[in-house]
């Protein structure tokens, strides 16, 4: 599914990522932990295609291919999914739309027809009920005065709604309360599948509690300095990142 290799990337000539190596294969979920500051966010956000970062050294593949060959919005139709901790704005548009719209580019992308309007709603229904968002909700303009916990009812259901290959979720920084890192966890396990994967990135052990990862990886300064599986993050959690920091020789 996606593979990571010697990976290295700079902003502004500052080497934040300094050679990471990941596997990911259908049907696992991965977290990946580390401290404030460890090169987290810049990973999604390499990954994603965000232009600010540069790429210095390494590959990435996806599926098979070569992830910096594409644009991020090729990425994107191929089947990598962002969260965003600050998900945009449109006013204007609302969900339901945005959604018919993104579902429809991907089916052209994959050689599909679109879909009519009746199977549409029909999969929209299903999939509101999947992950209990409300009409309310997507009846509305896309994310215009969501509050945080409905951003990420709304992220989930978009992941539910693009049915995506891998999802990375950069839930770091973003100060969630414990319902939405319920609605998080409760998506990401309702939407796993064999053939699908997910890369949790989270600051605390918590959200674990919810989704149990197959393998636990902790970043700490722009590397992957340890591997485990769940066990790890309870660990961690016991004795803070102090340890790992003695344990590797930091
Ligand atoms: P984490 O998500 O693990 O907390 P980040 O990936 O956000 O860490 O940040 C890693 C390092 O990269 C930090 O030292 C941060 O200051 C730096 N960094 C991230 N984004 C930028 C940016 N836009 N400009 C300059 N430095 C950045
Ligand atoms: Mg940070
Ligand atoms: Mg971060």
């Amino acid at each position: 599914m996606l593979s990571i290799k010697n990976l290295h990337a700079s902003i502004e000539g500052q080497e934040i990522l300094k050679g990471i190596n990941l596997d990911v294969k259908p049907g696992e979920i991965h977290a990946i932990m580390g401290p404030n500051g460890s090169g987290k966010s810049t990973l999604a956000s390499v990954l994603a295609g965000r232009d600010i970062f540069e790429v210095t050294e390494g590959e990435v593949t996806f599926q098979g291919e070569d992830l910096f060959d594409k644009e991020p919005d090729e990425r994107a139709k191929d089947g990598l999914f962002l969260s965003f901790q600050y998900p945009v704005e449109i006013p204007g548009v609302s969900m339901v739309n945005f959604m018919r719209t993104a579902v429809n580019e991907i089916r052209k992308h994959r050689g599909q027809e679109e879909l009519k309007s009746s199977d549409f709603l029909k999969v929209l229904r299903e999939k509101k009920a999947l992950v209990e968002i409300d009409s309310k909700l997507t009846n509305r303009s896309v994310n215009e005065g969501f509050s945080g916990g409905e951003k990420k009812k709304n992220e989930i259901f978009q992941m539910a709604m693009l049915e995506p290959k891998l999802s990375i979720l950069d839930e770091t920084d973003s100060g969630l309360d414990i319902d939405a890192l319920r609605i998080v966890a409760n998506g990401v396990n309702k939407l796993k599948t064999k053939d699908n994967a997910t890369i949790v990135i989270t600051h605390y052990q918590r959200l674990l509690d919810y989704i149990v990862p197959d393998h636990v990886h902790i970043l700490y300064d722009g590397k992957i300095v340890k591997s485990g599986d769940k066990q790890l993050a309870v660990d961690l959690e016991q004795h803070g990142y102090e340890w790992v920091k003695k344990e590797m020789a930091l």
